[in-house]
């Protein structure tokens, strides 16, 4: 019989992620949430991370993955390179990084197979996904079946966020009760900066307009 009360987040303390880790509470007697060190530029993500996952009770372990940024170094990881978010006609923004979320969640599902757990949350998003692959639909099934045949088990990778865009994703913080939260102690701005964050980083922009469509539209 699966095991339908227990899930672990893929958590890396930004908008999207804690918005699916209160989704995950909601729907869960247990929570687990993995985040990964990949060598970001800003820590505070992780530190972040900590603090929700402290607030919320909620196990929380930090996997080492500086190995991808040993290999593919890329502009969230690196300094010197800016972030870049528009997309070449023949190629994705330098803000894609190879791999990540393949190897963020096949090791999850490890994880999560020596827990006995079969739920696999994460906060990808076909909607405004800047282009990237592996954060589409098409993907995660793919992976879905692929870990599936890799491990003998039935894993349910569970998209809550994948055909929502930003505004919706506010307002399903606010249903679940967490809007202030993921207001003010999530980092998603390449800048590193808490809450509202910089400002003008393509991240800071996706985020505050899809915040001031949602406050318009409760109006
Ligand atoms: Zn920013």
């Amino acid at each position: 019989m699966k095991n339908k009360n227990e899930a672990v987040v893929v958590f890396s303390g930004g908008q999207d992620s804690t918005t699916c880790l209160l989704w995950a509470l909601k729907r869960y007697r247990k929570v687990y949430a993995v985040s990964f060190d990949y060598g970001q530029r800003h820590v505070q993500e992780l530190s972040c991370a900590k603090k929700i996952a402290e607030k919320y009770n909620v196990e929380h372990k930090i996997l080492d993955m500086t190995l991808l940024n040993q290999l593919a170094p890329n502009s969230l990881t690196r300094n010197d390179i800016v972030v870049d978010e528009s997309v070449p006609s023949n190629g994705l923004p330098n803000s894609f990084v190879d791999g990540r979320n393949l190897l963020f969640l096949s090791f999850v599902a490890v994880y999560a197979k020596q827990l006995g757990i079969t739920d696999i949350i994460t906060g990808v998003s076909q909607s405004d996904f800047s282009g990237y692959p592996d954060c589409r639909d098409i993907f995660i099934k793919s992976l879905n079946t692929t870990l599936n045949l890799a491990m003998d088990y039935e894993f349910d990778i569970i998209t809550p966020l994948m055909w929502i865009d930003k505004m919706e994703t506010w307002k399903l913080a606010d249903e679940l009760g967490g809007l202030e939260v993921v207001r003010d102690m999530t980092l998603t701005c390449y800048n590193g900066i808490m809450g509202e964050g910089c400002g003008n980083c393509p991240a800071c922009k996706l985020r505050k307009k899809g915040y001031d469509l949602y406050m318009a539209s409760k109006m």
